[in-house]
């Protein structure tokens, strides 16, 4: 049998009231706007390369009608190294939008979140809870895998997010606002240092003795055929990296064949310059003369 919600949530807000860590974003001071940042910036980047950059964000664009104003080239400049930096366009434009719709206020309500550039159901969801204390299911990778082993008995959740596990996550979240924001919170934090992908540490667990995986035996993981690991040495993600590399630390527009210099391959090169061009993440400045070659910047 299966933990019921109330066995299941009783010790994992417990534990969490002793083992939450002490984030930026989690502080009694943040505003929602720092809270929905901060949920950007984790969507596809651990915390611990997160927290720095968060605070240098924080502090030069507090707020944001702070971050729509500013150079979109230096926004990209401080998205630095977390990666997928379309993400910063987004964040500027959802600055944007915030500024323009809203008056610069972060909304609460679920359509009026979801109709911002960069926030989708989750992110919205986050949002709500962390910002606002309210009820909302927050079903990230984390979650997904504690109610997979916990409740379902799976080493893993499938590939994709289904439609029973986004029921199965409502029915274990208590029903008041400020519980509910708080399970949201303890059950992310009990996957990300616990109930791990790789090494879940259960003898440590607060839910051991409840856990239906374990219970099990920990059987393996029967999707693991279906479940691809994406690498990234060779890939166009690596190349739009360099070449977003070399953008932001020079100090003035780069020539064709500095860029060219970043990736042997010319064709994939040019594949990915072109794509960077086409999101909006590279400007590309027409050479004055025939003779002469073009030159890259990051947008301003
Ligand atoms: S007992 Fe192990 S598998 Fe089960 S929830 Fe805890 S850490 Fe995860």
């Amino acid at each position: 049998m299966p933990p019921s919600p109330a066995e299941l949530r009783e010790p994992i807000l417990d534990w969490f009231d002793v083992h939450a860590r002490d984030l930026p974003w989690r502080a009694p001071d943040r505003n929602p706007w720092g809270v929905l940042v901060s949920e950007v910036m984790l969507q596809q980047t651990p915390v611990a390369r997160v927290e720095p950059a968060w605070r240098a964000w924080m502090s030069r664009w507090p707020l944001p009608r702070d971050l729509a104003d500013a150079p979109t080239g230096d926004v990209l400049r401080a998205w630095d190294r977390l990666g997928y930096p379309r993400r910063a366009l987004r964040l500027q434009e959802c600055a944007r939008v915030v500024v323009e719709r809203h008056g610069g206020v972060v909304p609460s309500s679920e359509p009026e979140l979801m109709a911002l550039p960069g926030v989708g159901s989750y992110t919205a969801a986050a949002v709500r809870a962390f910002a606002f204390g309210r009820r909302s299911v927050v079903l990230d990778t984390n979650v997904r895998r504690v109610l997979a082993r916990s409740a379902e008995g799976v080493a893993l959740p499938g590939p994709t997010q289904s439609a029973a596990e986004v029921r199965l996550a409502d029915a274990y979240a208590p029903a008041d606002d400020a519980t509910a924001a708080r399970w949201a919170a303890a059950s992310m934090e009990l996957g990300a240092l616990v109930c791990t992908a790789r090494a879940p540490r259960c003898d440590t667990c607060p839910v051991v003795d409840l856990c239906a995986w374990y219970a099990a035996g920990r059987p393996a993981d029967e999707h693991a055929a279906r479940r691809r690991t994406q690498g990234f040495v060779g890939t166009d993600r690596q190349v739009r990296g360099r070449v977003m590399a070399l953008l932001r630390e020079a100090i003035g527009p780069v020539p064709a064949q500095a860029v060219a210099a970043v990736w042997p391959d010319a064709i994939q090169l040019t594949r990915c310059l072109e794509s960077l061009l086409t999101d909006g993440l590279v400007a590309k400045i027409p050479p004055l003369s025939d003779d002469a070659e073009p030159t890259y910047c990051l947008p301003h």
